[in-house]
C-alpha cells in the first residue's frame, strides 16, 4: 500500500492512537507519524518504546505542518484540543477524532477550526479495556468497522480518511452524527452502563465475600468485569456527551427489565422462555452475519466473503 497522509499528528496516544501507528505502519500509509500526549510521562514512554518518529511536547507544535491531524483524547477534551491546534492548522490538512460520540464532539471542535481544513469526524469500533501508549497493536482495526460522519466535508479529503481507515484494515461507513449516537447507545454505551451497574451490584452484596466474587466468578459476570475495567475518564465523557440517546435507550431497558421481574415475580415460565427465546434469535442472527465476538468490542465488521 502507499502512503495517504505525508505527515500525520496523533494528539493522544493511548490505546487507540498506538494502534494507529502500528496499523499505519505496517501498511506504509504515512510517510511520517508525530504524535503527543498531555503528560510528560506518557511522553516518555512514547519515546522510550519509539512509538512515533518524533514525539512532540505540545499538541500545537505535533499539528503544526501535518496533512492530517487526529484527535485521540477522551471525547471531554476534544474542544479544548482543536483550539490549541486552530492558529498552526496547515491549509488543505484534515482534523479528524476517533471520539467514541460523535454529535458533542462535532459542536465542541467545529467551531474552533478555520475554513481552510476539512473536518472529518471518524470512530473505529473497535477497543479493549486497555488503555495507553504501550496497550497499542496494529490489528486492533482489522475486520472492524469505522464509522465516517462527513456531514458536508470535501469529498476527496472523505475519500482519502476512507482510504486510511481502509488500509488500517477496517471496513468503513458512512452516517449522519445523531444517528450514530443512537446507534451506539444501543449497542455499546448502555451495555457498557449495564456492566458497571452489575458489577457494582455484586460489590455491595455483603453476604458474598469478595474472594468468592472473584473464585466462582462465572463467564456472564467475568465478561461484566473485563468491560466495567475500561477507562473511567473514557466512559465519563461517553455517557456526558451522549446523553440523550443513552437516556432513551436506558428507559427502554428499564421497562423490559421490569417486564421481566413480573414475569419472574409471578411465576410466567411462558413469558420467560418465549422472551429468551426471542433474544437466542437474535444472537443467531449476529453469529451468521460473523459479528460474535469474545473481544470487549460489540462492533466487529461481517467477515469478508
Ligand atoms: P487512552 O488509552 O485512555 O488514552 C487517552 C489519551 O488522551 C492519553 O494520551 C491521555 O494523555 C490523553 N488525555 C486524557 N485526558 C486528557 C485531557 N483532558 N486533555 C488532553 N489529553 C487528555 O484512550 P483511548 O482508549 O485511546 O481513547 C481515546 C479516544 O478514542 C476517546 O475519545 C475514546 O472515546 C475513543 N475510542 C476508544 C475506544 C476504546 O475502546 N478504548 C474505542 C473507540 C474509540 P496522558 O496519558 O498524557 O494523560
Amino acid at each position: 500500500m502507499s502512503v495517504i497522509y505525508n505527515r500525520v499528528a496523533l494528539i493522544g496516544l493511548g490505546l487507540i492512537a498506538s494502534s494507529m501507528v502500528h496499523a499505519m505502519r505496517r501498511a506504509g500509509l504515512a510517510g511520517e507519524i508525530v504524535g503527543t500526549s498531555r503528560s510528560a510521562e506518557t511522553r516518555a514512554i512514547a519515546r522510550e518504546i519509539g512509538l512515533c518518529d518524533h514525539i512532540a511536547e505540545t499538541a500545537a507544535e505535533a499539528a503544526d505542518g501535518a496533512d492530517l491531524v487526529v484527535l485521540c483524547v477522551p471525547v471531554g477534551a476534544m474542544g479544548a484540543v482543536a483550539a490549541e491546534i486552530a492558529p498552526v492548522l496547515k491549509a488543505g490538512a484534515t482534523v479528524s477524532d476517533v471520539g467514541s460520540v460523535k454529535q458533542a464532539v462535532i459542536d465542541a471542535v467545529a467551531p474552533h477550526l478555520p475554513d481552510t481544513v476539512h473536518f472529518v469526524p471518524a470512530h473505529p469500533l473497535a477497543g479493549t479495556e486497555q488503555s495507553g501508549p504501550r496497550s497499542g497493536f496494529a490489528e486492533l482495526f482489522d475486520n472492524r468497522w469505522c464509522l465516517i460522519v462527513p456531514g458536508d466535508a470535501d469529498a476527496d479529503a472523505v475519500a482519502r480518511l476512507r482510504g486510511l481507515w481502509e488500509g488500517m484494515g477496517s471496513f468503513v461507513e458512512t452516517m449522519e452524527a445523531d444517528h450514530h449516537d443512537l446507534v451506539l447507545a444501543v449497542t455499546s454505551h448502555t451495555p457498557h452502563l449495564i456492566a458497571y451497574t452489575m458489577v457494582g451490584v455484586a460489590d455491595d452484596l455483603r453476604r458474598v465475600t469478595d474472594s468468592e466474587v472473584v473464585k466462582y466468578s462465572a463467564a456472564g459476570f467475568r465478561d461484566f468485569t473485563r468491560i466495567a475495567a475500561s477507562d473511567p475518564t473514557m466512559w465519563r465523557d461517553v455517557f456526558l456527551n451522549n446523553k440523550e440517546a443513552t437516556l432513551e435507550i436506558l428507559g427502554r431497558f428499564t421497562e423490559e427489565l421490569f417486564a421481566l421481574q413480573r414475569a419472574i415475580r409471578q411465576g410466567d415460565g411462558d413469558m420467560l422462555h418465549d422472551y429468551f427465546t426471542h433474544t437466542r434469535a437474535i444472537r443467531r442472527g449476529i453469529i451468521e452475519a460473523g459479528q460474535d465476538t469474545d473481544a470487549p468490542n460489540f462492533g466487529r465488521a461481517p467477515k469478508k466473503t
